[in-house]
């Protein structure tokens, strides 16, 4: 591989950051990467707990992006599993299929529900012919497509139960995402035609994941090292002190804090941490820092990790716990992903919640989370007994909350950054996106190409079109 004697400094190695320096390594670049945590993986990272292998929250890998995919495959050492998803929802206090299909919501829901729900639907339908209803939200979308009794079942008091904020707050950009082509009208076109229409974005489309037998982490790992055996630098454990941009916005060296102290002088810096965070260490003088801070939040996540004393738990890979009586969002098992991350005679199930560092059980430790766990598990039958062990998985800033107005809250921040020439924020968290791990690591890809061929600006651009074009690419 031939060196071009210039350095590539990425920051972060979870799924974008790893596949930025793997790339930047194959073009001839000196590659550094810096990770504050000691393993590679970022939240596609697994870990060893007594038995178990865990990852924070049971990661699968969507294989529709093929040019990753192989990169996934050659990091696997052939132990990439293809697993049949399973997954169901409780929005009534029966389960259902997921993807929902309604014949089996219409027999779930019941008569005096089914009743309301067209009620609702139709009296929406109508208003709509006189007045123009606003859809400027989440909630004014939903309300509109859906009707008010199978919007507020199905998707309204779960957003705002998950997001701890108000739907008329979210992005009506977010409703357009997440509620795919999915109006009242279309569910029951479809039940007459039998006809699915599927939006080309939603990840309801996927039709292969991947899971490695080890944990998802163990593929990271091995690219970790992979970069390392080529001669690139992997620092773990790292803290940075700040980010050092000269007069004419040139990116110039970057400081460490002890224990790594030291001063690296790069050529270019690949960020994969949250745009704000960036801002930070570089001292960047933002246009808007308050819109900035008010509209593109982050929330935590935490997976409370609970081993249950029986073979298995259900057959279930994820569980969306829609239901109001429920406080976690999700649960999954991770043994379903493959049956080496536990051990015969047990299980792991992880229950997933939405937090602020401002809420109390964001401190939380192990047995302090016993009274909730007991109460989730306990609807599915599992008794107190049966719960060994509780532990929380902390992850800070694990969820972009998209509120109204954060498309021209992020452009303006865009913007800001498209001056840095030699500097590009990518990955889930540079960008402020939702994307899974498959178009993190064409963020990734595609962050380092840009960078190196002087396009930032039109990165930031083209950053949604790009995954969409990579998906479509048969190579
Ligand atoms: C609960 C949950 C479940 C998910 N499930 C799935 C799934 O099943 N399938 C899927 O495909 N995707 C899933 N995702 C999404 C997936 O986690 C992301 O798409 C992916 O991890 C994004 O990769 P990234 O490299 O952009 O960010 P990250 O994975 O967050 O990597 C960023 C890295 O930067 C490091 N870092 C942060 N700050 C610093 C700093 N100051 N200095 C140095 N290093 C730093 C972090 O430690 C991390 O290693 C899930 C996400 C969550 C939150």
């Amino acid at each position: 591989m031939s060196n071009n004697h210039q350095t590539v400094v990425v920051i972060g190695a979870g799924p974008s950051g790893l596949t930025a320096a793997y790339y930047a390594q194959e073009a001839g670049y000196n590659v550094i990467l810096l990770e504050k945590m000691n393993v590679a993986g970022g939240k596609g990272g697994s870990r060893k707990y007594k038995e178990f292998i865990v990852d924070f929250g049971p990661h699968a890998y969507h294989a529709i992006t093929k040019e990753f995919t192989d990169i996934m495959e050659k990091h696997s050492n052939g132990k990439l599993l293809d697993i049949k998803i399973k997954q169901k929802l409780y929005i009534t206090k029966k389960p259902i299929g997921y993807p929902m299909q309604i014949q089996e919501a219409v027999s779930n829901f019941g008569l005096r529900l089914n009743i309301k729900i067209l009620y609702d639907f139709f009296k929406a339908k109508i208003k709509s012919i006189f007045i123009k209803i606003p859809k400027n939200s989440f909630k004014q979308f939903g309300e509109a497509n859906f009707g008010k009794t199978l919007y507020d079942l199905c998707f309204g008091r779960y957003t705002e139960r998950v997001f701890r904020c108000s739907a008329n707050e979210i992005s009506v950009e977010y409703a357009r995402r997440k509620l795919p082509n999915a109006s009242l009208l279309g569910f029951i076109f479809s039940l007459l035609t039998k006809i699915q229409t599927r939006d080309k974005e939603s990840y309801l489309n996927v039709r292969r994941y991947m899971y490695h037998e080890n944990g998802i982490g163990n593929v990271f790992e091995s690219m970790a090292k992979a970069i390392k055996d080529r001669g690139g630098e992997t620092i773990y454990n790292c803290k940075i002190k700040d980010i050092v941009i000269s007069e004419d916005n040139l990116l110039t060296s970057i400081n460490l804090e002890l224990p790594n102290k030291r001063n690296i002088k790069c050529d270019y810096l690949i960020s994969t941490i949250p745009f704000d965070d960036l801002v930070d260490y570089a001292n960047i003088d933002m246009t808007n820092k308050n819109l900035m801070k008010t509209k593109l939040p982050f929330k935590h996540v935490v997976v409370v990790n609970a081993v249950l004393n029986r073979k298995q738990f259900s057959e279930n890979h994820w569980t969306y716990l829609v239901n109001e009586q429920f406080y976690f969002n999700r649960l999954s098992e991770q043994k379903n992903f493959s049956i080496k991350c536990a051990t015969k005679d047990k299980t792991l199930v992880m229950l997933e919640v939405i937090l602020d560092s401002r809420d109390e059980e964001w401190k939380w430790e192990g047995e302090q989370w016993r009274e909730k766990v007991e109460k989730e598990l306990g609807f599915f039958g599992i008794k107190s007994k049966e719960i060994e062990d509780i532990w929380p998985t902390r992850m800070e800033k694990a969820y972009p909350i998209f509120l109204t107005g954060y498309e021209s809250a992020k452009k303006k921040v865009l913007d800001d950054f498209s001056k840095f020439k030699n500097i590009i924020s990518t990955g889930r968290y540079g960008l402020f996106l939702d994307v899974n791990m498959h178009d993190a690591m064409v963020l990734g890809s595609e962050g380092f190409r840009y960078l190196t061929e002087n396009k930032v600006e039109e990165f930031y651009k083209d950053h949604k079109a790009i995954c969409i074009r990579k998906r479509d690419q048969k190579n």
